[in-house]
């Protein structure tokens, strides 16, 4: 099997409709089309109408999966053609309520939303699906940066009574949420919400064996996602930037970067899927696109899961995307199975998961100069703060760079701009205590990504500008030159 596997998720209408598309989709590389089903507590589509497009997919010989939206979403992130189609959960259906007292539909957790999708997977099951994952909406916060859990008069009842608390404690909480105080009883509320989010998936796991969690944008404990419960399921990496607006800044890339490097700490590279997603459909140019490819090869995401709602993006697309998915395959048969390391450290600590506002610290990932993920604070190298992180980690270090805002003693400060990260960088290489000799680095001072994978004796150069790029890789004493084309990835070997 094929290291990189390239799949998509589509409505059932447009499988049956545009035979076009599908031949495309096949002769890009897909190997398995992914049917929306259930909609929170809705079946939009007959079901005899998913099992023909089931089968219209098998019979062009690419397999299938179903994803649920479980819990629907705020508003209206699907992107529906159709006129009349149920952008929120049934009446009967409670809505959740945020700490503001405010209420919002999809993202929370109240009878029968757990029943009707398990009745829903077994629904599945018997099409013949046996793949499945749950979309994004299954979280228990409204959107990344937002402390979630649901505030309503039942969850306050069922929490106070579960942790011995009182009025009081409600409204220290309620106070704590509000200015993002990284306290005991917030996170006591964190692992209560955490408690109910993944009971419920597990009672979801039960009716089908093989299902997976697509996650948020540095979805983590705040909206009730503890990952380290999802071992062993297939997990989607969460990403963000849908659009050329927010993608096409380098901080928009390296902002998805990260996320994706976070999430990766807790699935395997053959259970990871990418968020490459469009949205609204045609909002994201083919280019960029294929530049998100290079996320999913440099973090070893062995699954690209093309997705953009309802309404597929366009056609042509896939006149650009087909070259660059084999281009990726080849370039991912090559580094995987190794991680990348490097003095500059990817952190994402506690704070940042339990009441940060996921602004990572992310740029440097585009200084040239090789990084890895770590799961503590280190000595050695250089980490890079969240806000959240450089507030309430107890033991911050001189290596540890932090945002001038959020200064505190005994960490470094750089602002998250390139100018400045690349003075920074002035500092650290060919100095004594700076770079180690050896590691390699890109000489120019350009923004471009560089992973390095001492164990397969190469790097990766994604040059993240929009014009083509002649960079030079610097390893000891040797100069080796890469032209790397606009958004494209190269790799060098050392
Ligand atoms: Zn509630």
């Amino acid at each position: 099997m094929k290291i990189r596997q390239y799949h998509v998720s589509l409505a059932p209408d447009i499988i049956l409709n545009r035979p076009e598309l599908l031949a495309n989709i096949r002769e890009a590389g897909v190997s398995r089309v992914w049917i929306c089903t259930f909609f929170y507590g809705h079946w939009p589509y007959e079901l005899e109408m998913l099992t023909r497009a089931k089968t219209v997919v098998e019979k062009l010989g690419m397999k299938t999966g179903a994803i649920l939206i479980p819990l629907g979403h705020p508003g209206d992130s699907l992107g529906s053609s159709q006129g009349g189609f149920p952008l929120s959960p049934p009446r009967n259906w409670k809505l959740g309520t945020g700490s503001d007292g405010k209420t919002y539909s999809g993202t929370s957790l109240h009878a029968p939303a757990i029943e009707e999708n398990v009745a829903a997977i077994k629904v599945i099951r018997k099409l013949g699906f046996d793949l499945m994952f749950v979309d994004d909406v299954f979280r228990l916060s409204p959107s990344p940066g937002r402390i979630g859990g649901c505030f309503c008069d039942e969850h306050r009842a069922r929490f106070l009574s579960a942790t011995g608390g009182t009025d009081a404690d409600w409204q220290q909480l309620l106070q704590d949420v509000s200015s993002r105080r990284d306290t005991s009883l917030l996170r006591k509320w964190a692992v209560f919400t955490c408690d109910d989010l993944t009971t419920a998936f597990r009672a979801m796991r039960k009716a089908g064996p093989h299902l997976g969690n697509m996650v948020m944008y540095l979805g983590s404990e705040k909206a009730g996602i503890r990952l380290a419960d999802y071992a062993g399921a297939p997990l989607r990496v969460g990403e963000l930037m849908f659009d050329n607006n927010s993608f096409g800044r380098v901080k928009g890339k390296t902002d998805e970067l990260f996320s994706a490097l976070f999430h990766r700490r807790y699935v395997k590279p053959d259970h990871a899927y990418s968020e490459t997603t469009a949205y609204p459909s045609s909002s994201l140019s083919a280019q960029n696109m294929c530049a998100k490819l290079s996320v999913s090869t440099i973090t070893d995401v062995r699954n690209t899961m093309f997705m953009s709602g309802l309404t597929p993006f366009p056609l042509e697309h896939w006149r650009t995307l087909a070259p660059a998915m084999k281009k990726q395959a080849q370039l991912h048969e090559q580094v995987a199975g190794h991680k990348p390391e490097g003095p500059f450290k990817h952190y994402w600590g506690e704070p940042s998961r339990y009441v940060g506002n996921d602004q990572p610290y992310s740029l440097f990932l585009a200084c040239g100069v090789p990084f890895e993920v770590s799961s503590r604070i280190n000595r050695d190298g250089w980490t890079f703060l969240s806000d959240a992180d450089t507030a309430s980690e107890p033991h911050l270090n001189d290596h540890c760079i932090a945002r001038p805002n959020a200064a505190k003693r005994g960490n470094v400060t750089v602002n998250e701009d390139l100018d400045d990260l690349f003075a920074f960088r002035r500092t650290l290489i060919g100095k004594p205590d700076g770079i180690p000799i050896g590691t390699p680095y890109i000489v120019e001072e350009t923004p471009a990504v560089l992973a390095w994978y001492p164990g397969a004796n190469c790097c990766l150069v994604w040059n993240v500008n929009t014009e083509a790029k002649n960079l030079t890789v610097a390893v000891g004493d040797r100069r080796i030159p890469v032209s790397v084309a606009s958004l494209d990835t190269e790799l060098v070997k050392l």
